[in-house]
């Protein structure tokens, strides 16, 4: 059975003095033992969310990583030095792929820089606006789902933990989000690219597959009960301990009707 995960991603929001409290207060807020929590702070906050964190089974992510291990890239941070703040890593998110110009080959690199790091990587694809519209979105999935994987062993991807995120670009912080049956036709697409690229198919099942865009504790239910979803990446109201608490609470109701019926 595939886990049910719960990310948040706090884009460039708190910083070292509040990260920690905020940290806190959802962890106490979410203690739900049978959902993958996961918070992924501004990289100056990891520390301050790890620390808070202790002891709760609240897991911390950086929400980007550079490409190359080491070297004369000023400002950046590699995946070694994330090694003790965080245990996973978002690649290839849409504002990175806009506001950096990032591309599937670079976002394959940042990944196998992640897997050599022993962090968990939250690859994200989806389409925009314009592409869904002209019915286009899985062959963008597809497209942006092959190039970042060209040249990783599946078996590596899936022993590293490898989980990806369905966000179609026109969700992301708009308040307009896909609805649950998109997102489930957009899951399947995945899974079927990854047998394409040579996956075995008991290993492409085990992959979960999350859904980002808009996510709050109002819609998160309807994600939930398609079964090709495991769970969301949710920026903007991953921010308030309420919406938090709703969104894990949903996602615990779902991982024990899952195992009942897994039974
Ligand atoms: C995201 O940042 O990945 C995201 C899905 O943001 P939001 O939930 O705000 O749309």
């Amino acid at each position: 059975m595939r886990p049910l995960i719960i990310a948040a991603n706090w884009k460039m929001h708190t910083t070292p003095a509040d990260a920690g409290d905020l940290a806190r207060t959802i962890a106490a807020r979410t203690r739900e033992p049978s959902v993958v929590r996961v918070i992924c702070p501004p990289y100056v906050s990891l520390a301050a969310v790890r620390d808070a964190v202790v002891g709760e089974g609240v897991e911390v992510g950086a929400q980007n990583v550079h490409h190359e291990r080491v070297g004369a890239y000023t400002g950046e941070v590699s995946a070694p030095m994330l090694v003790g703040l965080a245990t996973w890593v978002i690649v290839g998110h849409s504002e990175r792929r806009r506001d950096a110009g990032e591309t599937d080959e670079l976002i394959g690199r940042k990944l196998g820089r992640a897997l050599e790091a022993g962090l968990r990587p939250i690859l994200c694809v989806g389409e925009q606006l314009a592409e869904r519209e002209a019915g286009r979105a899985s062959e963008v999935g597809a497209r942006q789902l092959e190039g970042a994987l060209a040249g990783h062993d599946p078996q590596v991807l899936a022993e590293g933990g490898l989980v990806v995120a369905y966000e179609p670009v026109w969700a992301i912080g708009t308040g307009r989000n896909a609805r649950g049956v998109d997102a489930a036709e957009m899951a399947e697409a995945i899974r079927a690219v990854l047998t394409g690229l040579g996956w075995p198919a008991e290993t492409a099942a085990t992959l979960p597959i999350l859904y980002g865009g808009s996510v709050t504790s109002a819609n998160i239910a309807e994600f939930l009960a398609e079964p090709s979803i495991d769970g969301a990446l949710v920026g903007g109201a991953s921010l308030k301990p309420d919406e938090m608490a709703g969104i894990v609470g949903r996602a615990a109701v779902t991982a024990r009707a899952r195992l009942e019926v897994a039974r």
